[in-house]
């Protein structure tokens, strides 16, 4: 994967019409494009943590996820393309049915463990018995330091050619959000649209990943009723969003993300000098865990 940094730009920023943003000028990177299947922020995540698990010659990883998880979706790509096993402790019990996502996940040869409610309470044993194994683990979502590694690169090469003024970007745990921060200039504003409902320790989360402070704000109230829940009217814009733009969705990241943007535009959040890189983080694939797609496709 290494080879994909530093990337040809060029082919994955595309501006929005004007008359979609209000005539601020937003350009959207494209990181949904770079691959079919690890593309999106995830691929970067994983970098860092490339270095380390190939430093320590680990032959296994362990990490956790949902049934529809874009982390646990790349991962399990990563190990197959990298010959390393992979393994996903999953809280429930193993449906009758596996998920579209995982079952690509055990197709590219992830182990899956399931454990009932009560024992995930428990995931810190989980974690220190695969450690203590020599198997190396990977948190939830890829949160963590060599986390960021891989965004920091990415901003630091958008820096050497473009001068963007704010950089957007959805957040989950927060990882993509201060690998921008450590790659941006001082001049720059990074902000990060929460999907998840009060995740008031979501900013702590953040600053423990970077090494000193540097500003961010979090927007807190796109999350459309929590994480993986949405509105009609989210799906109704990220219908209409890619008929005008062509630029898909997902409705639990980047179509709050850019249902957030939208709002920012109306509320006059931005002047007329402002350049806006969007980060489309990618996770297209999750939207086979939208359980009225059809009836979206429709829309
Ligand atoms: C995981 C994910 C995010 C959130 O990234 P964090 O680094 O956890 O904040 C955003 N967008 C997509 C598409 C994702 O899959």
């Amino acid at each position: 994967m290494k080879k994909l940094l530093p990337i040809n730009l060029k082919p994955l920023l595309e501006d929005l019409p004007t008359a979609l943003c209000n005539n601020i000028a937003t350009t959207v990177l494209r990181l949904d494009k770079i691959h079919a299947h690890i593309g999106g922020n995830k691929f970067l995540k994983l970098l860092g943590y490339e270095k380390e698990i190939k430093e320590k010659k680990c032959n296994r990883v362990v990490s956790t996820g949902g049934y529809y998880s874009n982390h646990l979706y790349a991962l399990s790509y990563w190990g197959w393309q990298n010959k390393i096993q992979t393994v996903a402790i999953l809280k429930g019990m193993r449906p009758d049915s596996l998920s579209p996502t995982l079952q690509d996940c055990e197709e590219k040869g992830m182990g899956l463990i399931f454990i009932d409610q009560k024992q995930y309470k428990e995931l810190n044993h989980y974690q220190e018995t695969f450690m203590q194994a020599g198997d190396y683990w990977i948190n939830s979502g890829g949160y963590g330091v060599l986390g960021t590694v891989g965004v920091q690169a990415l901003m630091e090469h958008i820096n050497q050619q473009f001068t963007f003024t704010h950089i957007i970007c959805a957040c989950g745990t927060g990882t993509t959000l201060a690998g921008l921060c450590l790659g941006a200039q001082a001049h720059q504003k990074i902000i990060g649209v929460s999907v998840l409902k009060g995740h008031e320790s979501l900013e702590n989360e953040i600053v423990a990943l970077l090494p000193y402070r540097i500003p961010f704000t979090i927007l807190n109230n796109y999350h459309q009723g929590g994480y993986a829940r949405y509105t009609k009217e989210l799906l109704q814009f990220m219908s209409s969003f890619f008929d005008r733009t062509g630029i898909p969705s997902d409705f639990v990241y980047t179509g709050k993300l850019f249902f957030a943007l939208a709002d920012l535009y109306k509320q006059q959040y931005f002047t007329s000098r402002d350049k806006v890189l969007v980060i489309h983080s990618g996770g297209i694939q999750g939207n086979r865990g939208l359980r009225i797609l059809d009836s979206f496709m429709a829309l």
